[in-house]
């Protein structure tokens, strides 16, 4: 049994410190490791897995894409590209989507176009980008600058400049940095999900569009983790009311395969021009054939699950012994333990039920599919786990 724990500590590279389950197979929301035991999967592979493991229409969605064609590149036109654009566009109100293949890579597009719109219209000096304290954005160089967290800049430097700070729900620190820098963009998570599941407020957030809106700054919406369904909205954005210029979004897109999407509004939609970006796999067929059977289930009866599964975990966590507080959206949500959240997690394995963390809390992260007999299942477990 610790041939594949041995061999992965051997070869792969040291920077996951991973739980000690060796997963062999799935199905839905069950997760089977490699001794036959049985897991309740609450984390979907950090909230990739919208559908499940293995879900049937997905896997058909993606089977039928590899036995036509799995690749061609960015010189040819493929149909799953294309229609993912325009099933995404149609479904925001946005305009044009550029391609990537993983979270990271779709804000160091936002990126980009926040810098060449202001390059084009403002001045190239107008590139300083504003995100929040306790943000995270990704791991290229670029993206730990915009990612608001010491701990993931320490021995990296020197990074991508021209990255400041604000502090979430502190209007005033946004607009202090707007007046001290010459500003092309604000990024930011509605629901910061690495720094902790919490969401932003609503008055902050709407106040930060006004401030883009009076100062010609692109506003620019990290749905990585939060979008695809995953608050209970297709895209978080849309609890608050807001008109992003951009939205990022990949992790539940692609439903299992990598895909990230970079989604242009109006303002934006010719910032990019031909050989101002580009990636290989960008908008690959097979991924975009699964992306397209994931965000056409995100329907209305769908999300009214998410919401309908989210209150009964906000309500039962909520009022567990043990439990100190609950924070989120849908089903992104967060709770802070008597217990240490990394104690919670080991004895939840234990029983036979996987969550995940963000900093000092646990998080939960399900498929958005979840059958609700199974997630009351797990909910009842965290809590025993958690009384005692
Ligand atoms: C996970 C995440 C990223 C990075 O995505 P990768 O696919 O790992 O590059 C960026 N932003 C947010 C909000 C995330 O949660």
């Amino acid at each position: 049994m610790c041939n594949l724990m041995n061999k992965d500590k051997e070869y792969v590279a040291n920077t996951y410190a991973r739980f000690p389950v060796e997963i062999a197979s799935g199905k839905g929301s069950i997760l089977y490791s490699t001794d036959g035991k049985e897991y309740i999967d609450l984390g979907s592979g950090i909230g990739v897995t919208a559908f499940g493991i293995s879900d049937e229409e997905w896997v058909k969605a993606v089977t039928e894409q590899l036995n036509k064609v799995q690749h061609v590149s960015n010189l040819y036109y493929t149909e799953p590209c294309a229609e993912l654009a325009k099933i995404l566009c149609t479904r925001t109100g946005m305009k044009k989507v550029f391609f990537a293949n993983s979270g990271a890579e779709a804000n160091e597009c936002a990126i980009k176009v926040a810098r060449k719109y202001a390059a084009d219209n403002k001045g190239e000096d107008y590139n300083v980008i504003i995100t929040l304290k306790n943000s995270f954005h990704g791991r290229t160089l670029t993206t730990l600058a915009a990612t608001g967290q010491d701990v993931f800049h320490a021995k990296f430097k020197p990074l991508t400049s021209g990255f400041v700070y604000a502090t979430a729900n502190d209007l005033e620190s946004v607009e202090k940095l707007v007046k001290e820098n010459k500003v092309c963009g604000i990024l930011m998570e509605c629901v910061q999900g690495e720094g902790g599941v919490i969401a932003l407020d609503k008055d902050f957030v709407t106040g930060v569009e006004k401030i883009c809106r009076a100062n010609d700054i692109i506003l620019m919406i990290d749905e990585v983790q939060t979008g695809n369904g995953r608050t209970g909205e297709l895209y978080a954005y849309m609890n608050y009311g807001i008109s992003p210029d951009v939205i990022t979004t990949a992790k539940g897109l692609g439903g299992g395969l990598p895909i990230g999407a970079c989604i242009m509004s109006e303002k934006v939609q010719s910032v990019l021009g031909f050989g101002d970006h580009g990636s290989t796999y960008g908008g690959n067929p097979v991924c975009a054939a699964g992306a397209i059977s994931v965000i056409n289930r995100i329907d209305k009866k769908l999300l009214d699950g998410v919401k309908e599964k989210s209150d009964y975990a906000f309500k039962q966590l909520g009022s567990a012994k043990g439990v100190e507080s609950v924070s989120g959206a849908g089903l992104m949500i967060g709770f802070k333990t008597v217990k240490s959240a990394k104690d919670v997690v080991n004895q939840c394995i234990e029983k036979g039920v996987l969550c995940l963390t963000a900093k000092d809390k646990v998080r939960l992260l399900p498929a958005l599919n979840i059958p609700f007999e199974t997630f009351k299942k797990a909910i009842d477990i965290i809590k025993e786990v958690c009384e005692n």
